[in-house]
């Protein structure tokens, strides 16, 4: 199965401006074979993506955007 958004964050690939390591994360999500926020917590995470895109020089409204979306990617779905 091919896919084309990040599992951890649903950023699109094609916006993915780094060396993707994973089929499922983006490079920003998993670094050298782990996550590179390891916790549980999806509004520390959030504010990690936020802080993140805004330093890869991303568009302000369009880093809220991202980061708002992160709470609907599979690895914060509640089971
Ligand atoms: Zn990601």
């Amino acid at each position: 199965m091919s896919r084309n958004k990040c599992d951890s964050c649903l950023m699109p690939f094609k916006m993915d401006t780094g060396k993707r390591e994973s089929e499922e994360y983006c490079s920003l999500c998993y670094k050298d074979g782990d996550f590179v926020y390891k916790g549980n917590d999806m509004k520390e995470f959030q504010d990690i993506c936020h802080k993140e895109m805004i330093e890869k020089g991303m568009n302000p409204g369009l880093a809220h955007l991202f980061t708002f979306v992160t709470r609907f990617a599979p690895r914060w779905r509640k089971k």
